[in-house]
């Protein structure tokens, strides 16, 4: 069975079987398609089923012109399509291209449909089938009227079959409701047609009633009655104990609490001495209780002397020990309280024995209070001996008493004067020992103070000490871990390539120096020759320059101007020479200087490469690098043996060009010089002219000394 239901203009629906016969009875008879509603229970009434939801179902065959000629169903929402047909609007062929105007409603099928009849909502029933989904069915029982399909929800309003639940006792069921109250166990809550509500409530068994009882008035469920009965706190009844009493039911409590002579009550009373403890256990009924509490031996019992309240059974032992109780005195027989028998005994008891007053002084008679009063009045004289005996005894020892003080006087005086010299001393000795104190304490501030500059002078050295330390111990562990890089980025190959070709430099080397020791050795060769040479050039020019300067002296005799000049001449004389011994120095060091490195380089030139080297083989990650510091290191020797040998070549060029005189012959020149100097004195006259004469004889004779030039070439290699 196909239930459909659609949304459109109106609500339109309609049941059509697979095989395309449509079911469904006139006047309101059951179709033999639709299921006969045989168990209707509360979960199908109105309550639980949304009959908005209910298909349409027609009465008879609807009409073929209102049939859809597509889904052969009744038509939902009707229209005229474009082929002059009818169809549903979501039926119908080619719907209307975008833009163009929709179908026009077919009004007349629509009128038609609306106008035929159908079956009351009320008269189908949602059933749920075997797999759990809902089916509306025909309920037999429900109402079989037809109505217009127009007419089906004005038909719903006043339908008798529309049922509701049955709200007694309360008469709103939302009151139920918001009581949480169970249909069935706290209202009746049963579902009901309309037809059939009024006659419901008049024998439903939930209708409220009224107790009848006087004076209860109460308002209770017609089921609930009986109980109510039984309950009814205002109905009359007997007492069940068979006293003989009757009343309302809620006065029973009371009486039995307090007045029913047959209620079965306990003693009651408690263990004064131990509330833990049990009291009496005794039980009977109300009539007979009193007379067990007049006797029974928990009864309380007050003491008429302290008040304390105590069991009746234990009061003689409290009368025994009770402190306020009054009880005959042994000597006197009056009653005196317990408490304060031992003070009536020592004081007032008019029957016990007591010394005489003046035992003190040596009386020995004693007796009661009657008989001391005799004895006092009778033995006067002997009381008065008694008592100047005593005197004098006591006189007596004050004597002894004051002299023992007056020793003790003195002796405190001594004591005092001693005092007084000791304190003395320890004031001395206290300053004594203040001063020295002050005085150590000084000294120990002063040392403290240099310790304490020395300390801190030492801890902040320290201080320094561990940065410095501390920047090594991490440049050694970064040097470390460059060399573990190192080591691990250099393979074995890479490292066996590198030595080889630091072997082949090596080679290299040694034959570049074996060439430059042979340079060498030429140049020592020709320097030692043209030092000869100069020598005895030196040699030639000094001879000349003495016959020169034989002459010079000559002339100078007859001038004591060209003598002026002549001083002038040897001072600066002598200032070239000491310049030019300078210049020789420097030059005779830098000599050794060449001999000394050139004696290294030949002595070991393999130590000197292997030291040079070996760094570049664990400080660098490059071969490529390593072969170039390998290479620099192999040519550095060559080039400082040429930085040096430059300043050589240079400074005999400089001496050369100054005035040209090799140091041996400046050297024999000024002394022949000092020594006709020494001669001159003795002349007198001599002429400016002559001076000036020699002066440019000397400088031409200087000037024409020959040049010596070690080539350039020759010691650069
Ligand atoms: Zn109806
Ligand atoms: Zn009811
Ligand atoms: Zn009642
Ligand atoms: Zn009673
Ligand atoms: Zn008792
Ligand atoms: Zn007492
Ligand atoms: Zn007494
Ligand atoms: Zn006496």
């Amino acid at each position: 069975m196909v239930a459909r239901e659609g949304v459109g203009v109106r609500e339109l629906a309609s049941r059509v079987d697979d095989d395309g016969t449509a079911s469904g009875g006139g006047g309101g008879g059951a179709s033999n398609d639709v299921e006969t509603n045989d168990d209707e229970d509360d979960d199908d009434d109105d309550a639980n089923i949304d009959f908005a939801h209910a298909p349409v179902v027609f009465v008879g065959y609807p009409h073929v012109a209102l049939l859809c000629p597509r889904c052969r169903d009744v038509m939902l929402d009707p229209v005229c399509a474009d082929d002059g047909s009818s169809y549903c609007r979501g039926c119908a062929p080619a719907p209307p291209a975008a833009g163009a105007p929709a179908y026009a409603r077919n009004v007349e099928i629509e009128d038609a449909i609306v106008s035929s009849a159908v079956i009351c909502r009320r008269g189908l029933v949602l059933k749920r089938n075997a797999h759990g989904a809902g089916e509306w069915c025909w309920n037999a029982e429900g109402c079989g009227e037809a109505v217009r399909l127009s007419m089906r929800d004005v038909h719903d309003r006043e339908c008798q079959f529309v049922s509701r639940r049955c709200p007694f006792p309360c008469a709103s069921m939302t009151i139920a409701q918001s009581h949480n109250l169970v249909p069935g166990k706290d209202f009746c809550g049963e579902c009901v047609p309309k037809y059939l509500y009024i006659s419901h409530q008049q024998s439903c068994a939930w209708q409220p009633t009224t107790c009848e009882v006087k004076g209860c008035a109460a308002r209770v469920p017609l089921c609930k009655a009986p109980h109510h009965a039984q309950t009814c706190p205002e109905a009359v009844i007997a007492c069940a104990n068979g006293c003989g009493w009757s009343g309302a039911r809620k006065s029973l409590a009371e009486h039995r609490a307090t007045t029913c002579a047959r209620e079965y009550i306990k003693c009651g009373f408690i263990n004064l001495e131990d509330e833990d403890e049990l009291g009496c256990l005794f039980g009977c009924e109300r009539a007979g209780i009193n007379a067990h509490r007049m006797d029974c031996d928990y009864r309380p019992y007050t003491c008429p002397s302290c008040d304390t309240k105590v069991n009746a059974l234990r009061a003689a032992r409290h009368e025994a020990v009770c402190a306020e109780a009054r009880r005959p005195c042994p000597k006197c027989h009056a009653f005196v309280r317990s408490k304060i028998l031992h003070a009536h005994l020592d004081n007032f008891c008019v029957g016990a024995s007591k010394k005489c007053p003046f035992a003190s002084f040596g009386c020995l008679e004693s007796g009661t209070t009657e008989e001391l009063v005799v004895h006092q009045r009778d033995d006067v004289p002997r009381h008065l001996r008694l008592v100047v005996r005593a005197l004098d005894e006591e006189r007596e020892r004050g004597t002894k008493k004051t002299q023992v003080i007056e020793r003790l006087e003195a002796s405190i005086e001594e004591l005092n004067a001693e005092c007084e010299r000791l304190a003395r001393e320890a004031n001395d000795r206290v300053r004594f020992v203040e001063e020295k104190a002050i005085e150590q304490v000084q000294r120990v501030q002063s040392r403290l103070e240099m310790t304490t500059e020395a300390f801190d002078a030492h801890v902040a050295a320290q201080t320094a000490e561990i940065a410095r330390l501390k920047i090594d111990l991490a440049n050694a562990v970064d040097a470390d871990a460059q060399l573990t890089k190192v080591t691990s980025a250099v393979s074995h190959e890479d490292a066996n390539a590198l030595v080889a070709s630091i072997e082949s430099h090596a080679m290299t080397c040694t034959a570049q120096i074996m060439s430059l020791r042979a340079d060498i050795d030429a140049c020592d060769v020709k320097w030692n020759a043209d030092v000869e040479q100069l020598s005895t050039r030196d040699e030639d020019t000094v001879a000349a320059c003495r016959k020169e300067i034989d002459s010079a002296i000559r002339e100078r005799r007859e001038s004591d101007t060209s003598m002026n000049r002549l001083d002038e001449l040897a001072a600066e004389i002598r200032d070239v020479q000491r310049t030019l011994n300078i210049k020789l120095m420097e030059l005779s060091q830098k000599q050794n200087e060449l001999n000394e490195h050139w004696r290294i380089a030949n002595q070991n030139p393999q130590f000197v490469l292997t030291t040079r080297i070996a760094p570049s083989l664990t400080g660098s990650e490059d071969d490529v690098e390593n072969q170039e510091r390998t290479y620099v290191d192999v040519v550095k020797p060559r080039r400082k043996l040429k930085t040096l040998a430059k300043p050589l070549a240079s400074d005999e060029n400089v001496s050369n060009s100054g005035d040209g005189v090799t140091p041996l012959r400046r050297r024999k020149f000024s002394a022949s010089l000092r020594s006709a100097r020494d001669r001159v004195p003795d002349e007198s006259e001599s002429t400016s002219s002559q001076a000036a004469v020699l002066s440019n004889e000397v400088l031409a004779t200087t000037g024409a000394a020959p040049r010596e030039e070690v080539a350039d070439d020759e010691l650069d290699l």
